[in-house]
This record gives structure tokens, C-alpha cells and sequence, in this order.
């Protein structure tokens, strides 16, 4: 039995990483897993990607490897990463990979996409690359879709040269999933809207310089909702408390307050009282970009995970060495090579232009209710280090938690494919 001075000897080797004493050592160096880590990127049999898609995920993930990765936790404390990384994205431009070059974009296809969310699973942060995403895949491709020149010229092109910072305005306290039921009021005077209401859980909400915002402007219901573009240094706007969350806690979460806000006419995006179908349309990418990007976040955590169990020994051998974590493992790299190719599908389906609503659902609902359970055995195999923030491995586990409940909950999900499939 360790006494009182074993245990706080081991406590102070835990707690600064001091390895000085054989007896003691009980951390495995972060920097020793990441040179242990077997990429399980298995691209050569991926007949999609051409060498530049390749190559242009390689720049990500470096981009990931140095310029995010090493500072996740200073910035999951600080509960926001720096303003500058938006910048540095766009100057690789992971903002306008499917734009129009006239706006500043690369006019990709999505495998390009594709590429770049398997390399933005390199930063090991869920919430510094939700921040991008909500830039690269959920804001500006609406945009870009919608928009006219002139609010192309005025919002999109200094956001894809990430002069600009962008947000999804959708949800509100009374509700998320039900988005016939938002409540935030516009009201015509003349050639102005006048907005009054509330958003909750804005991601980007502290610091957007422009927010797409779902406002009812017609009557009750679907057919009411519009879709506007709103610029936040606006008079009436304010953003309450940024709101603490379990997970991508680099990321920030806020509350927006609408006090009779004055915007022109001509900042709303496609037809007015078409934003509901237009919100639905926009999904389709959101929830697509989603399931790629949970597939990515439970191939990391697995490479951390089949590291670990080569590092650790017990019962004289190295853990991952039991048949248990074997076969734990080779079930996880099934389901996850499953997630894949059903997003994978869902995406070339998307790319030739087709309907893919029912793929794209199924993929977003089994990636996001893998990632709880890949994440959570990744963890179990670290024992009570994984229970700590020392290890990347807890980070995965808690950011991947929101896959069942952002862009659509898994219940939401499985509704829209009961009524895909006619059940
Ligand atoms: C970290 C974070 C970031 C977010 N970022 C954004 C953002 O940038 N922009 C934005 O607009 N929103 C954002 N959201 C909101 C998110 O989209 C909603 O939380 C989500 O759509 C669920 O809505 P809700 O929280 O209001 O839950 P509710 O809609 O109130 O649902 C509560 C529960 O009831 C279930 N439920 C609801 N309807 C049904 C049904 N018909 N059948 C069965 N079960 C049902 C749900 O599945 C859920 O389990 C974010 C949320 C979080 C947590």
C-alpha cells in the first residue's frame, strides 16, 4: 500500500510531468504518443481525390499541426481562440473552397471540402475548427447561393478573405429544432426592417461582423421566415453572456439581443418569406460537413487511442496487446470506414449536383452516434489519464458530444428519414 508521501510524490509527478524517479513515472509524454501515432488515413484507396485534393489536405493539416493544435488548451480555457486564425484559413483559403474565384473562392468541387475537414481534424479541437466551419461550410455557401452581386461584393468577399467574420443565425430559446416556430419579428417601414427578438447558442455570436439571421417577416409558421443579412455594429444589437459550455470550448457560444434594429430592404437574401426552405436547402451542407468532420474526429482519437495501448503496460503487456481492445478496435475501424463511405456517398451525390437528402441524414445520424461510442472506448483505454485534460483523448470525447445535437438533433434526423423512406 503507497503511504501519504508515495501518494503525493505521484501526485506532484502527475501534475508536472516530472519523470525523474523510475519508480514514478506514470504520464506518457504527449510528445511520445504523437510520434507513436499510425496515420489511419487511408486515401490511396479513395478513387476521388486527385493529387491536389491531396495535397491541399496536407497543407490543412499542417496548418492544424502548428498553428492550432499547440495552443488547444490555452484556448479551451480562454473559451475563444484568436481572431487572427481566421485570417491565416482564409490566406489558405479554406474560406471560399467552392466559391466563385470572382468572390475570392477557389471554385472547388466538395471532395476538395472533403480533404480540407479531414486536415481541419489535425487542430485536435472541435471548437476552433466549428468556428471555421461555420465560416467555410455553413455561412458563406448560403451566400454564395443566394446572395446578389452587391451583397456578394459588400459580405462574401471579405469574408472568404477572412477580413470578415461570419455567423448562422437560426435558433432561438423557445426552440431550435422547430424553426417554423422562431419568433425574432421583422417588421417593413418603408425600405428598412425593423428587427426585434432574440438568438440563442450563435456560434461566433461575440465577435461576427455579419450574421445570417432567420427573422419572421410573414405569418405563422413555415411560410413566414425570412432570411437576412445583418451587419453587428448595427444600433439595438448587443450579445449577451457567452454561454459555458461542456465541449468545443474554444469556440464561442453567445445569446443576441434584436432591439428595433434597422436594416435596408436590400440585405435580405433570395425572396422574402422563403428562408424557411432556403434554411432547410442550406442544411443539406451544414449536416454533409458535419458527418465528414465527426468521421475525422474518431479517426484521430483512434490513432491517440492505438498509441496509448502500445505505451501502456499492464499485467506485464502492452494494454491494446489484450484481445478485448483488439477487437474493440477492429468493430470501431469498421463502423468508422462505414461512416465514411456513407458520407463519402451522400457527398458524391451532392457533388454531381443530385438530391441527397436522405444519404446526407443517415450519414450525419450514424457518424455523430458512432463518435460517442469510438470516443468513449478511446478514453476508456487510458485508464484514469483520460479521465484528466493531460491527453487530447477527453477533449475528443467532450467536443464530439454536440455531433447528436448541432445541425439537427439525432431524433431530428431519424424524423426526416422516417419520412424519406415513407414509414
Ligand atoms: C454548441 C452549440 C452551437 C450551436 N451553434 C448554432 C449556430 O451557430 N446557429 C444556430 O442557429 N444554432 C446553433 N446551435 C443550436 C442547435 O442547432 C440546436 O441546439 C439544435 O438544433 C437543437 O435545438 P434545441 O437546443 O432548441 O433543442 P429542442 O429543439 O428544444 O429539442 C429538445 C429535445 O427534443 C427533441 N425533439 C425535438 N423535436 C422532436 C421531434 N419532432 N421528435 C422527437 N424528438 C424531438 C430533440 O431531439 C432534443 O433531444 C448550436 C447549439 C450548440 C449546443
Amino acid at each position: 500500500m503507497p503511504g501519504p508521501l508515495n501518494l503525493s510524490f505521484r501526485r506532484f509527478a502527475v501534475l508536472t510531468k516530472t519523470l525523474s524517479f523510475d519508480g514514478y513515472r506514470h504520464l506518457i509524454p504527449d510528445t511520445r504518443l504523437e510520434e507513436n501515432i499510425v496515420t489511419l488515413a487511408t486515401e490511396a484507396t479513395y478513387p476521388y481525390f486527385t493529387e491536389e485534393h491531396l495535397m491541399f489536405r496536407e497543407t490543412v493539416k499542417k496548418f492544424c499541426q502548428t498553428e492550432i493544435a499547440p495552443h488547444t488548451e490555452e484556448w479551451d480555457e480562454a473559451g475563444i481562440f484568436p481572431r487572427d486564425i481566421f485570417k491565416k484559413a482564409a490566406d489558405l483559403g479554406l474560406f471560399g473552397i467552392r466559391i466563385d474565384p470572382k468572390w475570392g473562392g477557389s471554385g472547388l468541387d466538395w471532395w476538395a471540402t472533403a480533404a480540407y475537414l479531414e486536415g481541419l481534424s489535425h487542430c485536435n479541437n472541435g471548437g476552433v475548427a466549428m468556428g471555421l466551419m461555420v465560416q467555410s461550410d455553413i455561412t458563406l455557401p448560403v451566400l454564395a447561393e443566394l446572395g446578389t452581386d452587391d451583397q456578394k461584393e459588400e459580405f462574401l468577399a471579405p469574408a472568404v478573405a477572412g477580413d470578415r467574420v461570419a455567423a448562422l443565425g437560426i435558433s432561438e430559446p423557445g426552440g431550435g429544432s422547430d424553426v417554423a416556430a422562431i419568433k425574432t419579428r421583422a417588421r417593413l417601414q418603408e425600405d428598412e426592417l425593423v428587427i426585434s427578438g432574440q438568438k440563442l447558442w450563435i456560434t461566433n455570436g461575440t465577435r461576427a461582423d455579419f450574421i445570417i439571421l432567420a427573422v419572421r417577416t410573414g405569418e405563422e409558421g413555415h411560410r413566414g421566415v425570412s432570411l437576412v443579412l445583418f451587419p453587428t455594429d448595427v444600433k439595438g444589437f448587443s450579445v449577451g453572456k457567452k454561454i459555458h459550455k461542456v465541449g468545443n470550448l474554444s469556440s464561442d457560444t453567445a445569446e443576441l439581443f434584436f432591439d428595433n434594429c434597422r436594416v435596408p430592404l436590400r440585405y435580405v437574401l433570395g425572396e422574402m418569406d422563403r428562408g424557411f426552405y432556403y434554411t432547410m436547402h442550406n442544411f443539406q451542407g451544414e449536416r454533409l460537413a458535419a458527418a465528414i468532420s465527426a468521421v475525422f474526429q474518431m479517426e484521430r482519437a483512434m490513432e491517440y487511442a492505438i498509441a496509448y495501448g502500445k505505451e501502456r503496460t499492464a499485467f506485464g503487456k502492452p494494454v491494446g496487446q489484450f484481445q478485448v481492445w483488439k477487437h474493440k478496435f477492429a468493430e470501431h475501424l469498421t463502423s468508422i470506414e462505414a461512416a465514411k463511405w456513407l458520407a463519402y456517398r451522400a457527398l458524391d451525390l451532392v457533388n454531381r449536383g443530385q438530391r441527397a437528402v436522405r444519404e446526407i441524414t443517415m450519414a450525419k445520424l450514424f457518424a455523430s452516434d458512432l463518435s460517442q461510442r469510438v470516443t468513449y472506448d478511446c478514453m476508456q483505454i487510458f485508464g484514469g489519464f483520460g479521465y484528466t485534460t493531460e491527453y487530447p483523448i477527453s477533449r475528443f470525447w467532450r467536443d464530439v458530444r454536440l455531433h447528436t445535437i448541432g445541425a439537427g438533433t439525432s431524433e431530428i434526423m431519424k424524423e426526416i428519414i422516417a419520412k424519406e423512406e415513407k414509414l
